[in-house]
């Protein structure tokens, strides 16, 4: 039942359960969907949350109802006391998991076991070793498929994110669910978004019903299975019959999930974002460093969430660049 009066139900009865927080603005990959070309102005080393900082705010949402944490970036693997903030955030009563890119991540395996971080959404938007280099500007591609197999081996629970892109990897589709052929993993299609410096284009964008189009003309339709979604779930879950594991579809942009949402986002310089669409965010960070108590703060913070995309409710405002302007690049929200 939803508590009308919690600081994290909005004033749709939505409850905030669910809360991503970036661990840095920086990454060791220059993906040119998430940042621009020229880069992002960084925050000022001292407006970045320390570690007592994040577990501070972490601990207020856990205390009002967060029952699961995500840790984001920006690359999370790149903080140099990642380390610390792992076995801290650990001790709270929160299932834990990360989003990363898997480029270092062979590093850090005994430390995601130590803090139970077992489920890991892991980015790699092309099985193409050229395309892979065009779209993260770097080379890593060899590093991200062994990281890949040696998580699966760990017994890690993998989801891989690949956003789609028209006339760049929408032709690597099937191949990507082909891996889940032998591979106990999801694939997990996300629709392009816009966000700042991006330049987004809806034609750039490979819909859900693009996708399922291409599924359904190479696998036989029946041996396509529609599995059920666990609440709150922003995919659309599927498999193909006799293969070890599934695909899904992120549709925010033609199918947002936004009646059910219960995610809110910290920016790695303690920012509340309420939606990933919004333009707003709160600062939580300056309060908490003079003392105050930061649950008023959050409260308006959720209270004002709009219903749909930050206000981004047609197509037309998705795709009228002043409005997805004013929002942060990815990189500095952490998707
Ligand atoms: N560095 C980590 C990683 O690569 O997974 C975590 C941060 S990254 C910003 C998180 C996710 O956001 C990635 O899966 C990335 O593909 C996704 N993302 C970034 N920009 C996006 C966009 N414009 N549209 C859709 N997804 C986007």
């Amino acid at each position: 039942m939803t508590n009308p009066n919690n600081i994290l139900t909005d004033s749709f009865g939505r409850e905030h359960t669910y809360l991503r927080i970036s661990l840095t603005e920086l990454c060791n990959l220059r993906c040119t969907y998430c940042m621009p070309a020229e880069g992002i102005q960084l925050s000022p080393r001292s407006h970045i949350m320390n570690f007592d900082e994040i577990y501070s705010i972490a601990k207020t949402f856990v205390d009002h109802g967060v029952t699961k944490i995500r840790l984001t970036g920006g690359e999370p693997l790149v903080r140099r006391d990642v380390d610390v903030i792992l076995k801290k955030l650990a001790s709270l009563p929160v299932e834990l998991s990360m989003t990363t890119n898997a480029v270092i991540v062979d590093r850090y395996i005994d430390l995601l076991k130590e803090c139970n971080i077992m489920n890991l959404n892991v980015s790699l938007d092309s099985l193409d070793a050229v395309k892979f280099k065009e779209i993260t500007r770097r080379n890593d591609f060899e590093k991200v498929i062994k990281n890949m197999h040696l998580l699966i081996q760990e017994g890690f629970n993998i989801k891989l994110n690949a956003v789609l892109i028209k006339d760049f990897n929408d032709n690597e589709i099937i191949d990507f669910i082909n891996l889940s052929k032998d591979l106990p993993i999801s694939v997990r299609f996300i629709e392009f978004m816009p966000f700042d410096g991006n330049k987004w284009d809806k034609a750039k964008m490979v819909s859900y019903a693009e996708v399922m189009e291409k599924v359904n003309s190479s696998f036989d339709v029946s041996k396509v299975i529609r599995l059920q979604d666990a609440p709150n779930d922003t995919s659309k879950n599927y498999k193909i019959e006799g293969y070890k594991g599934s695909f899904a579809i992120i549709s925010s942009v033609t199918n947002p999930f936004c009646d059910s949402c219960n995610r809110i986002r910290l920016t790695a310089n303690g920012r509340l974002k309420n939606c990933l669409f919004s333009a707003g965010e709160s600062d939580l960070l300056t309060p908490l460093r003079q003392g105050k108590d930061i649950t008023p703060m959050i409260q308006k913070a959720v209270h004002s969430k709009l219903k749909i995309r930050g206000g981004m409710d047609t197509m037309e405002k998705l795709e009228a660049p002043d409005l997805h302007g004013k929002n942060r690049s990815m990189i500095t929200i952490g998707g």
